[in-house]
């Protein structure tokens, strides 16, 4: 083990995904210190990833961000493949996925092999559409039950070593300066963020939030597939089994830049209401939803997707951000990680050897 400590900051999903990934493949392995304001098994609004659905639904989105953001999605895809057969605990299923736009982008109309890495995936025939719609889709996905995702996630990561201390820090320099966190550990030279909203930590004034209101919801049958509408107000109707008798999440908002930290009465009906018309199939015999909660998260979004990149901040000090990404987080996880890594593997084993000296 090198001396050196890798400092990340942020416990959510992609904070954590990156820590496993770093202690996995960096050779000699490093010292690891996550340092977080939440980690699994809190609650904010501030913690996005707890209250994620979470499902995987590609988007035919040609935009250089889109593109780099999809190859990311993909790596994800195949890892969790895998992952969710020899990790049954962590809380990742696979199952179909249907999808219908009743005013679909062009984008859908001409997918051009966009979605070949997507088993099963078909486009509806006209005849197999709902009522409304004009576009419709069939393939094999994901849904994750993410607080235990992210626990299973917390969980290999300590017992692989790695150390976590919740606080909140007010400058990325402020983690440069936990050296000898504990016996042994050594300088800091590279700090991951993954810091969700980067706010008050990075000066970027792309990033903003977007809210997201949902329902869990508890009925009878967990429903066996996920599905999603896509609204002809543009509003949005999905519903995301989650795994582990995790119930099911019945969406959902996406309200750009609303603060609003309180369920919103009016919502919740809407929603119920959209989602029992569009899947009358899961009510329960009283034609009703049994519903657990409300929940309500701000999604990290950044103008023009997220940012993975490095930085250099002084001399021998880097930052390797990955932050924003909006309402994507837990599908593109795996990809993040393995990118950080990249990034932060770049002259791993010299950089380690000085440290010792
Ligand atoms: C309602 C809803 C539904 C969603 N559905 C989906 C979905 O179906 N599929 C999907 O892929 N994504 C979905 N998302 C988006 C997903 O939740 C996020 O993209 C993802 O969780 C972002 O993960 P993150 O690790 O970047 O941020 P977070 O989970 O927000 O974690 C940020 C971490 O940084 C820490 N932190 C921040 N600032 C500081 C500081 N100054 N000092 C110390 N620690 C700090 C926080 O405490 C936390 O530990 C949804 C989100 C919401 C709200």
């Amino acid at each position: 083990m090198s001396n050196e400590t890798i400092v990340i900051i942020g416990a959510g999903v992609l904070g954590l995904s990156t820590a496993l990934h770093l202690q996995e493949t960096l050779t000699p392995r490093p010292n690891l210190l996550i340092i977080a304001q939440y980690a699994p098994g809190d609650e904010s609004i501030d913690y996005a990833t707890p209250w994620s659905g979470a499902h995987y639904r590609p988007i035919p989105d040609s935009s250089p961000q889109g593109l780099f953001e999809a190859s990311l999605a993909e790596k994800t895809y195949a890892h969790f493949k895998t992952y969710a057969l020899t990790y049954p605990e962590a809380g990742i299923r696979f199952m179909p996925g249907v999808e219908m736009l009743e005013s679909p982008p062009a984008a859908y109309l001409n997918l051009d092999g966009r979605y070949s890495a997507i088993d099963d995936f078909r486009v509806l025939g006209k005849e197999e559409l709902a009522a409304g719609a004009e576009w419709g889709a069939s393939y094999t996905t994901y849904c994750v039950n993410t607080p235990v995702y992210i626990a299973h996630l917390l969980r290999r990561y300590l017992l692989n070593g790695g150390l976590i201390v919740k606080k909140r820090v007010a400058g990325i320099e402020d983690a440069f300066a936990v050296a000898g966190a504990r016996d042994g550990s050594g300088p800091v030279r590279t700090v991951v963020n993954c810091s969700g909203t980067a706010m008050g930590l990075v000066k970027d004034p792309k990033c903003f939030v977007t809210r997201g209101q949902t329902c869990l919801v508890t009925n009878a049958a967990p429903a066996p597939s996920t599905q999603t509408r896509q609204n002809s107000d543009g509003t949005w109707t999905f519903v995301i089994p989650r795994p582990l008798h995790g119930g099911t999440i019945i969406g959902g908002t996406k309200e750009e830049r609303d603060m609003e930290d309180r369920p919103r009465a009016e919502t919740r009906r809407v929603l119920l209401e959209k989602a029992a018309k569009a899947f009358p199939e899961l009510l329960d015999a009283t034609g009703r939803w049994e519903v657990v909660r409300d929940i309500v998260g701000r999604r990290p979004s950044r103008e023009g997707g997220m940012r993975v990149e490095s930085e250099e901040v002084a001399r021998g000090r880097t930052v390797v951000h990955a932050y924003g990404a909006g309402g994507r987080g837990v599908e593109i996880s795996r990809g993040v990680a393995e990118l950080v890594g990249e990034l932060v593997g770049k002259g791993w084993g010299k950089k380690s050897e000085r440290a010792k000296l």
